[in-house]
């Protein structure tokens, strides 16, 4: 069976944020929501501290506890292993959000096309017409690009890195691209110990 991950290099990450764009442009998400972004932090103290990035999104967990707490069944495992959300039979109740260790999800609390952000906010008509994929009371959340992959491409973050530190591929096939990288990188997914089982991989990372 296929079961799409990923694999992120924290160690050659530059924090540029291209991947947050590139997933709003995707996926034309509300103001002020973000399925990817970028964590920044700090390690060390002065004169050794050093600047410190993580990108963050959904780990599509395959032992999701934001799948088991849904109320619904609006959140599920799709043909690919990857955790989407129905928002069809999404009742808004965000038992999901506090389930999920990772804050991946965000609620939508208004309708992007019609919600004044901030004064003089006005949606252009594609912005109008996109909003209308995100419906007010639901949860969302990081879909792993899944338009895309249905025709053969990339996630739109791993297509748009531009240090190549982001790979996507197929965690159920050992000959497959990530799957060697994650064993030549030694990558390991966030929070393990929670028995989570995470999609996505990270490199690099310093405890
Ligand atoms: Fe669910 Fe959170 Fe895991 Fe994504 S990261 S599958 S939202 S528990
Ligand atoms: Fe399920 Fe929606 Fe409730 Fe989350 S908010 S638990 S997706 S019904």
């Amino acid at each position: 069976m296929t079961h799409y991950g990923m694999l992120i290099d924290v160690g050659t990450c530059a924090g540029c944020n291209a991947c947050t764009m590139a997933c709003k442009y995707q996926n034309a998400t509300p103001h002020g929501t973000y399925w990817c972004k970028v964590l920044s932090g700090e390690r060390g103290t002065y004169p050794n501290a050093v600047q410190t990035v993580l990108p963050m999104s959904c780990q599509h967990c395959s032992n999701a506890p934001c799948v088991r707490v849904c109320p619904t069944g609006a959140s599920h495992y799709d043909e690919n292993g990857n955790v989407q959300v129905d928002y069809g039979k999404c009742i808004g109740c965000r038992m999901c959000m506090g389930a999920c260790p990772y804050d991946a999800r965000s609620f939508n609390w208004f309708d992007s096309a019609e919600h004044p952000y901030y004064e003089g906010f006005e949606q252009t008509p594609y912005e109008q017409m996109r909003a209308a994929e995100h419906p007010v009371g639901v949860v969302e959340k990081c879909v792993m690009c899944h338009g895309r992959t249905e025709e053969g491409k990339e996630p739109a973050c791993v297509q748009t890195c531009i240090t190549k530190s982001r790979w996507f591929g197929d965690l159920d096939d050992p000959t497959s691209e990530l799957c060697k990288k994650i064993e030549e990188m030694g990558a390991r997914p966030l929070k393990p110990e929670l028995g989570t089982k995470p999609s996505v991989y990270y490199a690099g990372l310093v405890d």
